[in-house]
């Protein structure tokens, strides 16, 4: 059973323990927080132990019921592993602690791919990181777009390929984040960041990417054009490979999602734990063959689609399982599979 602590149990630190937890073959030793919040009060009821990252603030938590089982540098000792769900850039500062302890650690992909020696998708590289100290989980852009050019590469070659990144403003929780009524160019150089982030998982494709952001805090959609270096006669070849893939899902056109709110809508009727999903959401209406250009739109949930990827590299690390098994396991436990 491997043992698992999580420092930084916000938007993502909480979703990976639950998914830890779900599976058979490991186990949360513990999240380390940082502040006596109702994210605290929660991850107790939960029962999960909570360790402080910050020692002297014992008592605030105590004061509102939390016994604190340790240190998170006891937690990083006591773990076989640590996923570091931290703020971007906070995780490489813990790489020392975790270094400290001789105690391999996830990082999330806020943090620079130096973080680590491997930047980590389930479905493209998990070999990579089989047996590795330290990975980087990519961001839920990349990881949405990975997930993409995987079966298009494999099957027809990528001459180039084009993404338009209408980013979420913010989280649902993050009150403080906007724009409130805009659609702004983020960042309005071109291209932008996300383009080489992605080539960290596929080192020789040709990706530019272009990022804005706009009022919402439900997903992201990605706009895709990718020009195939042997294209199929017909689309329907393309849309029947997507559809086999495990974290893709096609949306049928009577289904009558037509947007990022009805899909969480859906995930929430589907009975989703915090309405997450996991899987990449292309609209099957939108995917279009004109002669070797491949375009299509798909919506990418920001707080959940890198959890499996999480579950997954924690298993690569361990190296006891192959990123097939691993994968139908994560899929399996955690219900993947509109
Ligand atoms: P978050 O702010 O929701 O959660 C981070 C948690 O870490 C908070 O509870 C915070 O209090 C805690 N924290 C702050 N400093 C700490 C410290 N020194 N030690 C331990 N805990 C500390 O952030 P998040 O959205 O979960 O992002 C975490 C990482 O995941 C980032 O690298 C981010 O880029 C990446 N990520 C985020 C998203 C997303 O959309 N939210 C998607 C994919 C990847």
């Amino acid at each position: 059973m491997l043992r698992v602590g999580v420092n930084g149990y916000g938007t993502i630190g909480k979703r990976v323990a639950d998914a830890i937890r779900a599976q058979p073959d490991m186990v949360v030793c513990g999240v380390a927080k940082r502040s006596p919040d109702y994210v605290a009060v929660g991850a107790a009821e939960e029962s999960y132990p909570v360790y402080a990252v910050d020692g002297e603030r014992t008592e605030e938590f105590r004061s509102i019921g939390i016994d604190l089982a340790g240190t998170v540098d006891e937690l990083v000792d006591e773990s076989d592993v640590m996923v570091d769900a931290t703020p971007s850039g906070v995780g490489a500062d813990n790489r020392s602690l975790y270094e400290r302890h001789d105690t391999p650690a996830l990082f999330q992909g806020g943090e620079d791919a130096t973080v680590a020696e491997v930047s980590f998708n389930a479905r493209v590289n998990y070999e990579e990181a089989t047996g590795a100290d330290y990975a980087r989980v990519v961001s839920c852009n990349t990881t949405g777009l990975s997930r993409f050019v995987a079966p298009i590469e494999e099957n027809y070659g990528i001459e180039k390929a084009r993404a338009t990144l209408i980013r979420r403003g913010g989280d649902p929780d993050q009150t403080g984040r906007g724009p409130i009524n805009d659609a702004v160019p983020d960042p309005v150089s071109i291209p932008s960041h996300h383009g080489p982030d992605v080539q960290t998982i596929f080192p020789d494709l040709d990706i530019d990417t272009i990022g804005l952001k706009v009022p919402t805090t439900m997903m992201h959609v990605h706009a895709v054009n990718v020009t195939l270096e042997e294209a199929p006669d017909d689309v329907s070849e393309i849309r029947d490979r997507l559809r086999a893939e495990d974290r893709l899902v096609l949306i049928p056109e009577y289904a009558g999602i037509d947007g990022a709110g009805t899909l969480k809508d859906f995930a929430l009727d589907a009975g989703r734990p915090r309405g997450d999903i996991w899987e990449n959401c292309i609209w099957e209406e939108s995917l279009t063959l004109e002669g070797s250009d491949l375009y299509c739109m798909q919506a990418i949930h920001q707080e959940s689609d890198v959890v499996p990827e999480n579950v997954d590299a924690l298993r690569a690390l361990s190296g006891h399982l192959s990123g097939p098994e691993s994968r139908s396991l994560t899929n399996e436990t955690l219900g993947i599979g509109l």
